[in-house]
């Protein structure tokens, strides 16, 4: 299934369910706008070469577009729509004032010099700029996109549109010397640590002496991975692309941190052992979190799960069959417009920080997330009791609400 097949379908169970009416329901299904660019860039050597770029705007009913903007060869007009859909829910899930939106550009920034890729952010952004603006729609980073690549787009922005005069709202996930937010890089995984925090709670599993496993190791995964481990979680195994590592009485992580930095990868840290990507998935444990990309978790492997919670971090781990098999098995699990909503939440923040001009402490920012993530964990389970349903529908069904009464509230234009 495409990731727009699996948004589509989330869509549409949450919103029978609901019984929302048909005529919200074929509003809410499709993009409020998109917008394709040719994005002609000139490479070192002199040579122009031509890239396809898009923006999103899912649905603006509860605000401006909020969403990422993704660097990757494989990026799709469809793929972006999923993404820019999920983002409206999530935004909705955590109660923050965003719609959904999403951006992508289809190279291989692997492969690009660094003045490339300024060329290609910056023909990017002037392609999508009548889209972009504080109160219109304020992309972040996604795959292969950083803070970097967000001043760019800030400088670009401010440029064109303020005479020079900087307009850092336009933008999150920004250096903090251009007005990003304190706590912005750790966000996702502090977020996945605070679900899950609230779901040991709810089901009598302590973190402390508990066994985590960890799929991907990178931004998401590793600070979650570390927050886990300092909370008396062992974290017994953890991946990358290029390798996994096991060990029964639990990694030593900020170790591990240091091992992926000075080496780029996991594989090969000392006092662990290899495993292979496939065996880590279906490693006894009380806390999986598959941190890496979409479709993870599948039919093919999800009857040999043996976590007791699954904690999406990444977007769209689990298929739908997958999620049909761990409900059956009784697994518990945090979906990913809960789970790493911990992002977006402190990209809000730091719009708000942008817009008043006033910014805050990285405690001042830790316990205003800490407030949102419980909340809205409490409010989807809470929703799941209620209803009977898995948290997967339950989140979905909450965001779809809230999307559809703001949409209903507006009325129709004209
Ligand atoms: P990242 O690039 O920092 O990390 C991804 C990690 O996954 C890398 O270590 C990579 O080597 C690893 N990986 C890739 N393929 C793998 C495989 N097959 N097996 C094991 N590991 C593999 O990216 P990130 O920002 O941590 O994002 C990870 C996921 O979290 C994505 O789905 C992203 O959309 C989602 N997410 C991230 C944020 C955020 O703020 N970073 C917010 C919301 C959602």
């Amino acid at each position: 299934m495409s990731a727009y097949e699996v948004a589509i379908k989330n869509f549409e169970s949450a919103a029978q369910t609901l019984e929302l009416k048909p005529d919200l329901v074929s509003l809410l299904r499709y993009p409020e706008r998109v917008l394709t660019v040719n994005v002609p860039v000139r490479l070192d050597s002199g040579t122009v070469v031509r890239f396809d770029g898009y923006r999103v705007q899912h649905s603006t009913a509860r605000g401006p577009a909020k969403g990422g903007i993704r660097y990757h060869p494989a990026v799709t007009l469809e793929e972006v729509k999923a993404l820019a859909m999920w983002m409206t829910w999530k935004c909705a899930v955590v109660n923050i004032p965003f719609g959904g939106g999403k951006g992508g550009v289809a190279c291989n920034p692997k492969e690009m010099s660094d003045g490339e890729l300024e060329r290609l952010t910056r023909r990017y952004a002037a392609g999508i700029l009548p889209l972009l603006g504080p109160d219109k729609d304020i992309p972040a980073p996604d795959v292969y996109t950083n803070p970097r690549i967000m001043g760019w787009i800030m400088d670009t922005y401010s440029m064109m549109k303020s005479d020079g005069y900087p307009t850092p709202g336009v933008v999150t996930g920004k250096p903090l010397t251009l007005g990003g937010s304190e706590g912005r890089g750790e966000a996702t995984g502090a977020g996945v640590y605070m679900c899950l925090k609230a779901a040991a709670e709810h089901l009598h599993l302590p973190l402390k002496g508990s066994r985590t496993v960890v799929q991907g190791f990178g931004n998401a995964g590793s600070v979650a991975a570390n927050r886990l481990d300092s909370h008396m979680s062992r974290v017994i195994a953890v991946s990358d692309s290029q390798g996994a590592v096991y060990r029964k009485d639990g990694l030593d992580i900020p170790k591990l941190i240091l091992h992926k930095e000075a080496t780029g990868t996991v594989a090969g840290f000392p006092d662990s052992e290899p495993i292979s990507h496939e065996d880590l998935l279906v490693l006894e444990c009380d806390y999986l979190i598959p941190a890496a990309l979409e479709n993870a978790i599948t039919q093919d492997n999800a009857g040999r799960i043996r976590a007791k919670v699954v904690a999406e971090a990444a977007n769209g781990p689990v298929t739908p069959e997958a999620d049909a098999v761990l409900d059956s098995k009784g697994v518990f699990l945090i979906p990913d417009i809960l789970c790493n909503a911990g992002g977006v939440t402190v990209s809000y923040f730091e719009w708000c920080q942008n817009e008043q001009h006033y910014y805050w402490d990285e405690h001042e920012v830790e316990s205003k997330l800490e407030r949102i993530m419980t909340r809205s964990f409490h409010e989807v389970l809470a929703l799941a009791l209620d209803r009977k349903v898995n948290m997967r529908l339950a989140a979905n069904m909450l965001g779809v609400l809230r999307v559809a009464e703001a949409t209903a509230g507006r009325g129709l234009y004209p």
